[in-house]
């Protein structure tokens, strides 16, 4: 895929978000204040002034605004080497999602894709999981469930709190979750094998067997790690996208419980509600639903004592 980035003034900016603005979607990353998708080009405008623009298409929009100050192909990538043609390989892919969300699970999914499927789940329209949104995440999910052997695991909150308070780690919990997802693929493909495993990196890969050195059994053939590897194969795309869906359907859940739409991250809008829930459900319920430890439990409780201290 081109990738091109533009450093631009604040008057260009203005100018290109204006210029998409038709064409504009929802990225809720940190650092973006601006995307717009095309047929053939995504477009992202950060917060730092640069410009990204990828796909078909990139080196034509680019053109519109400037000279590249960065040109490269692909994102750029920390982590093992892959074999050539590794995007064309039969690929066991993993990724996770909810870590920085106060409401909601930790998700994690390993899917398999084979060689032979890879047009197929790119038809369906598998491409970076950062360039998609969660509506039409929601719409593809259930076609690739259908297409790839996969593993969805959610991690709900009560379990969350427990282990937390056991002292694991969110490192620790998401390797456990990560290899048992993995290894309920490989059953599941039994007796084919795909070439290659590779997880969305998320800690070395020393430190991430060290989390799973007491499970019974531990995933080491032909495993490789990389950062944003949901660029480097569709297995990672397809399970980004897959682990995603996971949290998605347990956050409507858990607003269906409260009564509200919950809110996703852990902004201040987070410890809003959470304190609304406090007081309208009772401690408990907000324990079962949320990442207890995070700062915001600290913030509702003291939106609460102000609104008792009026
Ligand atoms: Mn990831």
């Amino acid at each position: 895929m081109t990738n091109i980035v533009l450093l631009l003034t604040n008057d260009k900016l203005q100018e290109v978000q204006s210029f998409y603005a038709t064409n504009k979607v929802i990225r809720n990353a940190p650092g973006v204040v601006f995307a717009a998708k095309l047929a053939d080009t995504a477009i992202t405008v950060y917060k730092s002034g640069k410009v990204m623009f990828q796909g078909g298409g990139a080196e034509r929009e680019a053109a519109r605004w400037g000279t590249a100050e960065v040109s490269e192909k692909g994102i750029a990538s920390k982590g093992d080497a892959l074999p050539k043609n590794f995007a064309t390989l039969s690929v066991i892919g993993s990724d996770e999602t909810g870590t920085g969300d106060y409401f909601g699970p930790i998700t994690v999914a390993a899917v398999y894709v084979p060689a032979d499927k890879i047009p197929l789940v790119q038809e369906l329209g598998v491409k970076d999981s950062k360039l998609l949104t969660d509506d039409f995440m929601r719409k593809i999910a259930p076609d690739l469930m259908k297409v790839c052997a996969h593993s969805i695991l959610t991690l709900r909150n009560d379990k969350y709190n427990t282990l937390q308070a056991k002292g694991y780690s969110q490192g620790k919990m998401k390797a456990l979750l990560h290899n048992q997802a993995i290894r309920h693929v490989l059953k599941k493909i039994a007796p084919e094998q795909p070439q290659y495993i590779l997880i969305d990196q998320f800690a070395e890969r020393a430190t991430y067997y060290r989390h799973i050195q007491r499970e019974q059994e531990i995933i080491r053939d032909n495993v490789l790690f990389s950062t944003k590897a949901e660029n480097l194969h569709v297995a990672v795309a397809t399970a980004s996208i897959l682990a995603r869906y996971a949290f998605l359907k347990e956050m409507d859940r858990l607003s269906e419980l409260v009564g509200f739409t919950l809110q996703k991250g852990a902004s201040s809008k987070v410890d809003e509600m959470a304190a609304k829930i406090w007081l309208s459900k009772g401690e408990e319920t907000l324990h079962s639903i949320s990442k207890w430890h995070f700062a915001n439990t600290e913030k509702a409780r003291r939106l609460l004592q102000k609104r008792k201290n009026l």
